[in-house]
């Protein structure tokens, strides 16, 4: 083993979270090492795959907020590298009237324009979509889709240019926390200031063996891919059923199609599995509902894969900071959009600043358990 390599901040994990952390930290002046144990987004993390939903609608103004601040982070990681990352067609949000009101109510706080859809207008406007009996509808410009593997290519480059010293695949195999944290792999004995834990769903583990153990439940989620080249220009979907009975969600890929998923994921995460299978009758039971709700939508299948997420009971983060470790995990399946914005609220608070009160750790709402199969309702 090598002499031990002194930095500021060790970040643990470099999927969305720590990768973003890492380079904004970086980007103030401090000295960083990044370390992942399968190496940023692989296939067997949740920070994978093609794509992802945006969307401000949230009925929680702090996720409204961060949603605006991540689109012009988004925004600018495009200018700096010339990837393109964002895709914002917009998204219809479906469902019952009272929580639609809610979304509505909390992106206009925020400046926002949200139109409530009347049926004959939606079905001029988006004719690829049938309402189901009784749902309300929503329409705002500032969402779509974020283009995930390019997004952390961006990240990824531009964390390396900015200094920040990468050591993957390598897992982090123990945490030692003091006034210096130690941190080991089989390879280097690194020490820091300061620990960033952004394990996602290995955060679990991590966090038990430092006597920190968090109410997390990862989970295993799958999405379809539709060859469905018509698509690529329309509208971003949530289908929210009522609040706790999760939903559908779905959003265009330039390149592929279309993509739909249900919100939430299924128990039996291991964490030795690099690759998870498709699970056939989930994809069977999700072109059941494109057939219901988008009739016309061509229904090849480009490709389904499963990948997984981390659940907090309450579907809210947990980024916070017990002395010389900040905790960046509990992502509850809806963690990526924010990317860069979370980049900045995890340094933000690695450097002192306050946590907001959805993300602490001492809040009500960890004080029961995570279930994996839980919808993300938020
Ligand atoms: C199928 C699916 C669909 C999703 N859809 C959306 C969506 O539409 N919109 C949205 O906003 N979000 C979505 N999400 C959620 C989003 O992808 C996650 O919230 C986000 O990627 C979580 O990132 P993370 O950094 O917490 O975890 P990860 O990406 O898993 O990163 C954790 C990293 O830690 C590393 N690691 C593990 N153990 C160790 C160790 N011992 N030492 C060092 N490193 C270690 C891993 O290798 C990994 O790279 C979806 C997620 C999935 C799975």
């Amino acid at each position: 083993m090598s002499s031990q390599q002194q930095f500021d901040v060790i970040v643990v994990g470099a999927g969305i979270f720590g990768i973003s952390t890492a380079l904004e930290l970086a980007r103030r002046g401090r000295k960083v090492a990044a370390i992942d144990r399968f190496g940023s987004g692989h296939p067997a993390t949740s920070s994978t795959g093609a794509s992802r939903s945006i969307r401000v609608a949230y009925a929680q103004p702090f996720y409204v907020a961060l949603a605006l601040e991540a689109i012009e982070a988004w925004r600018r990681l495009e200018r700096a590298t010339g990837r393109r990352i964002l895709h914002l067609t917009g998204q219809v949000d479906l469902g019952p009237p009272a929580f639609l009101g809610e979304l509505a109510r909390s992106v206009r706080a925020a400046g926002v324009r949200i139109e409530e859809l009347q049926a004959s207008d939606a079905r001029r406007r988006f004719p690829e979509l049938t309402f189901g009996p009784g749902q309300a509808g929503l329409f705002h410009a500032e969402a779509g889709t974020v283009m995930a593997e390019e997004g952390m290519r961006g990240l990824n480059e531009t964390a390396l240019a900015a200094g920040v010293a990468l050591f993957q695949p390598e897992p982090v195999l123990e945490i030692v926390p003091g006034p210096r944290v130690t941190i080991r792999t089989d390879r280097r004995s690194l020490q820091a200031d300061h620990a960033v834990i952004a394990a996602g769903p290995w955060s679990g583990p991590l966090l038990a063996d430092i006597g920190m153990a968090q109410p997390l439940a990862p989970a295993i989620a799958q999405v379809t891919f539709l060859d469905a080249p018509s698509l690529v220009d329309r509208p971003g979907i949530a289908e929210w059923q009522s609040v706790g009975d999760g939903g559908v969600y779905g959003h265009p890929v330039p390149g592929i199609g279309y993509k739909i998923a249900f919100d939430a994921g299924a128990p039996g995460w291991r964490p030795d599995i690099e690759e998870w299978m498709p699970d056939l009758d989930e994809e069977r039971r999700i072109l059941e509902w494109l057939a219901q709700r988008m009739p016309n939508a061509p229904r090849r299948v480009a490709r389904t894969q499963r990948h997984p997420w981390t659940m907090t009971p309450d579907a809210d983060f947990i980024v916070d900071r017990r002395e010389s470790l900040t905790l960046a995990c509990g992502c509850s399946g809806h963690a990526f959009k924010f990317g860069p914005a979370l980049g900045r609220l995890v340094a933000d608070i690695v450097e002192g600043g306050e946590t907001p009160d959805l993300l602490r750790l001492d809040r009500p709402g960890l004080r029961q358990a995570a279930s994996p199969t839980a919808p993300i309702v938020r």
